[in-house]
């Protein structure tokens, strides 16, 4: 972990949020080449399960949305983590991962009952002072809006971009009225305030979600379930996430939300341990009813074929960008003692080629080195120059983050108008004719 977490800040695609002054926990800013990858792996998302399917549409819903939404979704009352605090300094701690550090399975425990586990083996904070009493501890980020800051104006960054998907569910049904079933995508911030961030960008407190809701008829839930984890499954695989690194985890009874009939976490074996990648849950018609008794609007669908109007139910494939992107990150990471390739799927790769004159110094080859990039970058745009240092220190940067292929022009270019061309993966390397790049 700590060397991807050092490649990601060495080459520009992760840094800590505000480092300059300090930083801030919980906060990630993405650099150039992370900025690259996001929009890649989020464009891969939209063009998998939006763009190329016909039952699927896209929106995109505000961060800050009426505190109505939050009320209804059961977010006000119980989107919390148990908290306890060191009586020493004050320092809060997440008691359930006090408890699992500490060897306790917590899964299916109350509140109470942690604190009975704390009491019992009376266990201390990790400066190893005693503990105060345990307390749930609401994760939303609250602020005002307008100029008064009263409990009037309370409102809140959006935890989940579920809910901008639910609240326009009426709209699109009114504005495209699509067949049963259909699906609605977002791709957006979402907003936590983790008592403690951790595991680089795992917990974060400010993180980009790609979430779906798909509505169906109740009687056919099981089957297109089942379809969505195998969907999801084969573009994890596209992502470059090997097989035997992810496992379906069926959420038990006593773990799953109240609303939630049937969950399935799929985890990832990141090099910090198995942990949630994502989560695939069937919600039956919780949100729409609660929105429907609490807004007072009619969330019925009517079907086409003239059968009984129905409230649909709810399938939610629901993904965070940068869980993905830390997964991507460990399954392409390679360091055989000689070279670092990170071997990112093609799709992702921030570019796609790297051009270079083979010498620096040799102005003919600089000049044609610069028409074939032009070139390339008029049709591909994720294409690099580089002609820094010597072949052998090019070829090794652009290993490390992720380029495919590298174009040499050398010397033999000016006589035929063919190139190197160097594989990330493998280090081979071939000649090509300019115009068949
Ligand atoms: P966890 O149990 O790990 O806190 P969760 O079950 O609360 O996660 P969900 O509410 O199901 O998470 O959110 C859907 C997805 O959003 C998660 O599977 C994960 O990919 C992502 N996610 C949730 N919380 C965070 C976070 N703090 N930082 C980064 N990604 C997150």
């Amino acid at each position: 972990m700590d060397e991807i977490v050092s490649l990601c800040k060495r080459r520009g695609f992760i840094f800590p949020g505000s480092e300059v002054y300090g930083g801030l926990a919980g906060t990630w800013d993405y650099g150039p080449l992370g900025a690259m990858l996001k929009r890649n792996v989020e464009a891969s998302f939209w063009q998998t399960f939006v763009d190329s399917r016909t039952d699927m549409y896209g929106v995109d819903a505000t961060i800050i949305m009426n505190p109505k939404v939050w009320e209804a979704s059961g977010h006000v009352a119980t989107f919390a983590d148990p908290l306890i605090e060191d009586t020493v300094n004050n320092k809060r701690h997440r008691l359930d991962h006090l408890l699992e550090d500490a060897g306790v399975d917590v899964k299916g425990l109350s509140l109470e009952q942690m604190q009975e586990i704390v009491t019992e083996k009376k266990m201390k904070s990790l400066d190893g002072n005693p503990l105060g009493e345990a307390r749930m501890f609401n994760m939303m980020f609250s602020t005002h809006v307008g100029p008064v800051a009263d409990d009037k104006s309370i409102a809140y960054l959006r935890p989940e971009t579920a809910q901008g998907i639910f609240t326009n569910y009426k709209n699109i049904v009114d504005t495209i009225y699509p067949d049963l079933p259909f699906g609605i995508a977002q791709v957006g911030k979402a907003f936590r305030n983790e008592i403690s961030p951790r595991d680089f960008v795992f917990r974060s407190r400010e993180f980009n979600q790609m979430e779906i809701e798909y509505f169906v008829d109740p009687k056919d839930w099981e089957s297109i379930f089942e379809k969505w984890v195998a969907d999801f499954h084969s573009w994890l695989e596209e992502m470059g996430l090997p097989k035997d690194h992810t496992h379906d985890l069926e959420v038990p009874d006593e773990d799953r939300a109240h609303y939630s009939k049937r969950t399935i976490d799929i985890e990832f074996d990141y090099p910090v341990g198995r942990k949630e990648l994502m989560g695939i849950a069937y919600r039956t018609d919780f949100d729409l009813m609660n929105i429907q008794r609490e807004s007072g609007k009619n969330m019925m669908y009517r079907p086409k074929d003239g059968s009984e109007p129905l409230v649909p139910h709810v399938i939610e494939p629901s993904i965070g960008t940068e869980r993905l992107i830390m997964a991507i990150m460990c399954s392409a990471y390679t360091d055989d003692g000689e070279r670092v390739v990170l071997k990112l799927p093609e799709v992702l790769a921030p570019y796609k080629f790297c051009v270079s004159p083979l010498l620096k110094n040799k102005p003919e080859l600089v000049a044609k080195a610069q028409e074939v990039f032009a070139e390339l970058k008029k049709k591909y745009s994720f294409v690099a120059w580089d002609d820094s240092g010597n072949i052998g220190k090019r070829y090794a940067k652009q290993d490390e983050i992720g380029t495919p292929k590298c174009v040499v022009i050398d010397f033999e270019t000016l006589e035929d108008d063919t190139v190197t061309v160097r594989h990330r993966d493998d280090a081979s390397q071939e000649r090509v004719k300019i115009s068949e790049l």
